[in-house]
């Protein structure tokens, strides 16, 4: 058996830090000496040896910003919306029942 000369295959799988995240395609060498590419974009999914298109890491990042500032707005909305709804089951004459209903449709 050969010895392995890159790291990322099933048995030694890549140690990743924010500078080793494979941002798409990464090549990487199998128990047998041979290389192995993983392509992560079209171009290279035709031809491994175009160049590659992936995402690098910053616009990776920044796309997880983005996503992560979309959540957020929804959760403030959800946010917004419960404490209104709250209030009003709170204000209604059959409050208690309506908790009691709405405890026993969420099972909690
Ligand atoms: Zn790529």
């Amino acid at each position: 058996m050969t010895t392995q000369t890159a790291l990322g295959d099933q048995d030694t799988p890549t140690t990743t830090t924010p500078d080793t995240v494979p941002a798409g395609c990464y090549w990487w060498s199998d128990p047998d000496g041979g290389l192995c590419l993983m392509p992560g974009c079209m171009a290279r999914v035709q031809d491994p040896d175009a160049e590659c298109t992936c995402d690098k890491l910053a616009t990776r990042l920044a796309k997880v910003e983005r996503q992560l500032r979309d959540m957020q707005e929804r959760q403030r909305y959800a946010d917004t919306w419960w404490h209104a709804l709250r209030a009003a089951v709170d204000a209604h004459p059959d409050s208690a029942a309506l908790i009691t209903d709405t405890r026993r449709r969420a099972g909690r």
